[in-house]
């Protein structure tokens, strides 16, 4: 029994690397993380190396300050920081993801916040803050390759959902790693469309309590494993997908 909840655990974190790539919200670049289901003080996390590629051999434990469990010498993420720093700082949160999508770039370096304006990103939060590394370590290469860098990414993202880095990317704090995807595919949609939605004009975007309505879903509703599951057979990985929970 603890044995197949760590192995879903593992297979999942594939999953969730294979779901990134195919829907091109990561390149060679960006990383998914779920916390150990175990042992609360570690996260799983692949190896550096492109999520498309990735595989059950690469994905890693780590501590929660980004030391690898057992002395795993292959090279880690450079910001693996990211995820470590937010499991700390946000017990409940069980998924990080971390990833460059290009069309929320723009929200990261305008004073134009992205809000959510579609039902399907609802859940990315009513505030999407914006943390910018400079404000505290002054010039840097923008990447978050410390505890310290990591710890005041969590604090800009406070008790949000997803927070933007100025010049950067995301990152984004769910409770399942089926939530964790679900908000990054249409963290990227949402940004394009309120882009597209400013070009015309005035833009309406989702009250309060349009936002609250769909906060009451569960990270193992129905509608969250219906678009995991159909994600995953789209990046050719179906065959690790686990029972529905
Ligand atoms: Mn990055």
């Amino acid at each position: 029994m603890t044995q197949s909840v760590l192995d879903k655990a593992f297979r999942d974190v594939v999953i969730a690397n294979r779901i990134l790539a195919n829907e091109g919200v990561v390149d060679a670049y960006g990383h998914v993380s779920v916390r150990h289901p175990l042992d609360p003080t570690r996260y799983l996390l692949s190896r550096s190396r492109a999520p498309e590629l990735v595989e059950r051999g690469d994905v890693i434990e780590f501590d929660l300050e980004g030391k690898p469990i057992g002395g795993d010498t292959r090279p880690p993420y450079l910001e693996r920081f990211i995820h470590g720093a937010i499991y700390e700082a946000r017990p409940e949160v069980q998924a990080v993801v971390h990833a460059h999508a290009e069309a929320v770039l723009p929200f990261t370096v305008s004073t134009t916040p992205l809000r959510p304006v579609v039902h399907m990103a609802s859940f990315i939060g009513a505030r999407i803050p914006v943390w910018d590394i400079r404000d505290s370590f002054g010039d840097t290469n923008l990447l978050v390759v410390n505890m310290a860098q990591g710890r005041d990414l969590a604090r800009g993202l406070g008790a949000e959902r997803v927070v933007l880095m100025r010049g950067h990317g995301f990152a984004a704090a769910a409770r399942s790693l089926p939530e964790a995807i679900r908000m990054s595919v249409y963290l990227p949609l949402n940004a394009r469309v309120l882009t597209e939605a400013m070009r015309l004009g005035e833009v309406k975007a989702l009250s309060r309590g349009e936002i609250e309505a769909h906060a009451s879903m569960k990270p193992d509703d129905p509608a969250m494993w219906r678009a995991w599951e159909y994600w995953a057979v789209r990046a050719g990985c179906g065959d690790l997908l686990t029972a529905r929970p």
